[in-house]
């Protein structure tokens, strides 16, 4: 078995020992055999934490931009040069084939030279106003964050956070996943050897309600920043909302794909399935509603079953696979319970569809057709690889289907119509469009929700919005 690192909790600049803590096991999920274990932080280590990201924040605001620039563009550095090693470690924990695990590492190491630079520019203003009074704007860091991240992008999620939180000054204290803490404590390593200063970065792991509680309570903290699924997201927002604090939601969604009839069924086809199956499915813009114009539908789906029948399913480890395990035997509950019902209620599954008959949380790339719309997966995030394809015969009715949901994350459509593509981005209800390709995110341009899918944007100039706060100064010279 390849070599899993012992965990650590970082606090104030320092590696905690495991040895004394209670801990949790950490499960490879193609063997689901335990390879390691992740210690949980006590309420003494949370308390340490905030000191230390209190005191990392009076460090690092006054830290000259050129020198935090220097450490952070030093840690992108060591984020690049250790991706294959990250990359390995989250294939043990996560699943995700070898070259993606390694892919998310090298490009979440672009993501942080994109915020180092961009928070370089986060210009205030200087307004006209009366002699003898200068009037300004200036954006100023909003202090300690309390960030919360979840398993599905070990390395990308986090450092989403953490590269726009540090850039922008402030200092954090990260609860990343208990399933994929290896790969969070081997970014946090990077930062550190960077020379980053003692409590700018604290990482730790606990038990989810306890440790955001805490954090989210203490008048150290001035911004939540979560990144998981809906009922978690409003239970912090509810909480941070009791002590008037910020946050930031990136939480779930069930992208429609729209097919129109004008468009090319197996193109459409094969990028809307490259997409679907991308980590199993489990994806916040995975796409995962597909509703096809019925002059296609048969030659989309037909195309949709050759993709997803080249499609290689095994250990991450192994340089064949393409698509590896479920994360976690809830996502496999999910993909077992969701088949069931559309089967029961009377879709037609296509290929897929069940567990293969092995040890891992392997579920089959599954492809249902004749899917009644009122199933529970037209209407419940899969989060695995599952693809529900509904006819459609009018576009508005296929929009209506599309907005019928509470969540409006990520969207896709297929034409080869301008006027059918403006109607699409008009009238989609979702904070990310995707017209003729089914394109992941990139750092240049903002990702986020509306509706139930949160609120804030990660990506982009406009992800330092929420960790600036804009203060005004009147001076009047006297
Ligand atoms: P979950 O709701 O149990 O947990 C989601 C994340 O929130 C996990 O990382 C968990 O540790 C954390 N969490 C849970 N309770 C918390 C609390 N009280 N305080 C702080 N953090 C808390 O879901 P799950 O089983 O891990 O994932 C299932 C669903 O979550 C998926 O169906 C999907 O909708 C959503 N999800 C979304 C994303 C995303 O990128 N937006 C990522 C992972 C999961």
């Amino acid at each position: 078995m390849s070599s899993y690192p012992t965990v650590r909790l970082h606090i104030g600049g320092e590696w905690r020992d495991p040895g004394t803590k209670e801990s949790a096991p950490v499960i490879n999920p193609a063997t689901e055999e335990t390879i390691g274990t992740v210690p949980l932080a006590t309420t003494a280590d949370l308390d340490d934490a905030l000191e230390a990201a209190r005191q990392g924040f009076e460090t690092w605001r006054a830290t000259p931009v050129a020198t935090r620039t220097e450490i952070l563009h030093r840690a992108a550095g060591l984020i690049t040069e250790r991706a294959p090693e990250i990359g390995r470690v989250m294939t043990l924990e996560q699943g995700k084939p070898l070259k993606e695990a390694a892919g998310e590492a090298k490009r979440t190491a672009d993501t942080l030279r994109w915020h180092i630079e961009d928070a370089r520019r986060a210009y205030g203003r200087t307004i006209p106003s009366a002699p003898g009074t200068i009037l300004s704007v200036r954006r100023e860091p909003i202090g300690p964050v309390a960030a919360f991240v979840p398993w599905n992008f070990p390395v990308g999620g986090p450092n989403r956070k953490i590269s726009t939180a540090l850039a922008a000054g402030c200092s954090m204290i990260i609860k990343a996943s208990e399933e994929t803490p290896a790969t969070a404590a081997a970014l946090v390593a990077c930062y550190v050897d960077a020379g980053l200063p003692p409590g700018v970065l604290n990482l730790v792991f606990g038990e989810p309600a306890a440790v955001s509680a805490q954090l989210i309570a203490s008048p150290v903290v001035r911004l939540v920043a979560f990144t998981g699924s809906v009922p978690v997201g409003k239970l912090l927002a509810a909480t941070a909302g009791e002590v008037m604090k910020p946050t930031l939601m990136e939480l779930g969604g069930h992208a429609p794909v729209i097919v129109c009839a004008d468009a090319d069924p197996v193109q459409a086809a094969r990028r809307a399935a490259r997409a679907k199956f991308f980590n199993a499915g489990q994806v916040c813009t995975s796409p995962s509603r597909f509703l096809v114009h019925s002059s296609l539908y048969e030659d989309f789906a037909a195309a949709f079953v050759k993709a997803t029948e080249e499609i290689v399913v095994g250990d991450g480890l192994d340089p064949a696979t393409t698509m590896g395990p479920l994360a976690n035997e809830r996502r496999l509950a999910a993909a077992e319970r969701l088949t069931a019902d559309a089967v029961r209620r009377g879709a037609t599954v296509r290929t897929g569809g069940l567990r293969p008959d092995r040890a891992g949380y392997f579920f089959a790339p599954t492809v249902l057709t004749d899917v009644p719309r009122d199933v529970l997966i037209m209407s419940e995030e899969p989060f695995a690889p599952l693809a529900p394809i509904v006819p459609f015969d009018d576009l508005d009715d296929a929009l209506e289907l599309a907005n019928s949901l509470p969540f409006g994350l990520a969207a896709y459509g297929f034409t080869q119509s301008a006027a059918t593509a403006e109607k699409l981005s008009a009238e989609l209800e979702a904070g990310i469009l995707s017209i003729n390709h089914c394109g992941g995110s990139v750092h240049e341009a903002p990702s986020g929700g509306v509706k139930d899918s949160g609120y804030g944007r990660e990506g982009g100039p406009e992800a330092l919005d929420s960790y600036l706060v804009t203060k005004r100064v009147a001076h009047q010279l006297s």
